[in-house]
């Protein structure tokens, strides 16, 4: 049995920095997934979190700081960006914008494009890892390529085992799905990927149509939305109704009329529902005695949209 999950105590926390600093690879709990955290400047350090997640190297880390003041020294920030920024981080939303620094070392996280993600987690652990550090910290889900992401330390060393030097235990993570992505660099706001901010929000702050999937029109696709992601080991049918469920079919329902073998929400609640979903996935994919999984239908409001987006490549047939 490995040993690597520590509570985030002060001394802890320090290691943890130092790893970082060092070039190693820590996990840490966000607001929305627990992250495989590595040193930006440090690209052996992004290397390993590639190999470790098995993960294709075309496919660009999401950068995470800890102040809003570093945003402009990091990466193109027009003031748009910046009263994003304000307005929303700490929280689930990521910014895609030009790259600033030449800076070579960053150019496996950025996957050699000219646009670079950041993003500013609402955790305490995380924003204290980072500031510790002294460096952004790039982190993508703390799990291996294509599977369920982590919402538990458990399910980081379940996924990752000894190829993360350091796990740190924040508890579960509080909204359950990545974060929205968005493309600042043009002047339509674009939703590259929908997650734990929802489109109405930022639509409603804004003012403005965000723009997404179909509607994009920039459409070059956000490199790493493959079809087929997120997924668990069993075959998986979503949008099908209790009365429909099959033999060896292990039922996850939504809502109050929905009983299944668990209920993502039984008041209807998209939140509670997407802070719920990889840990019910994960419920489904090792319950024994069933063969398959089959997921209710999830209405298309608010978080519902990302969580369709993760269940509908979670079933995808290859
Ligand atoms: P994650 O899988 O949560 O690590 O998120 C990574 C995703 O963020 C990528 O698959 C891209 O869609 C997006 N992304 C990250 N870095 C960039 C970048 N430099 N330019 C454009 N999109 C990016
Ligand atoms: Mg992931």
């Amino acid at each position: 049995m490995i040993k690597n999950i520590y509570q985030p105590s002060e001394e802890n926390m320090a290691q943890a920095a130092q790893y970082i600093r060092e070039g190693k690879l820590v996990s840490f709990p966000t607001d929305t997934v627990y992250g495989l955290g590595a040193n930006v400047y440090n690209s052996q350090a992004v290397a390993n979190i590639f190999k470790a997640k098995e993960r294709p190297l075309f496919d660009p880390l999401i950068s995470h700081i800890a102040e809003i003041d570093f945003l402009p020294e990091y990466a193109e920030t027009d003031n748009r960006a910046l009263d994003l920024a304000k307005h929303f981080w700490p929280g689930p939303l990521t910014f895609v914008l030009k790259r600033k620094d030449d800076n070579p070392s960053i150019d496996l996280a950025c996957a050699g494009l000219g646009s670079i993600a950041v993003r500013m987690p609402n955790h305490p652990v995380a924003l204290e890892l980072i500031k510790k550090s002294g460096v952004p910290i790039v982190a993508p889900s703390a799990n291996r390529f294509k599977s369920i992401s982590p919402t538990t330390a458990q399910h980081v060393q379940d996924s990752l085992g000894d190829r993360v030097d350091m796990i740190l235990d924040g508890g579960s993570c509080r909204i359950g799905v990545e974060t929205t992505i968005i493309d600042l660099t043009t002047p339509h706001i674009v939703m590259l990927r929908a997650g734990g901010m929802s489109k109405e929000e930022l639509e409603s702050y804004t003012g403005e149509k965000v723009y997404f999937g179909q509607e994009n029109p920039n459409m070059p696709k956000a490199p790493g939305q493959l079809l087929k992601h997120y997924a668990p080991r069993k075959p998986m049918r979503i949008n099908v109704k209790a009365e429909d469920v099959e033999e060896k079919e292990f039922y996850i329902g939504f809502g109050e009329n929905d009983r299944g073998n668990l209920n993502l929400s039984p008041q209807g609640d998209v939140n509670e529902a997407a802070a719920n979903l990889f840990a019910y996935m994960r419920e489904a994919e090792k319950a024994s005695g069933y063969e398959k999984i089959a997921m209710a239908p999830i209405p298309e409001t608010g978080l519902g949209l990302a969580i369709n987006d993760r269940i509908k490549r979670a079933s995808y047939k290859e």
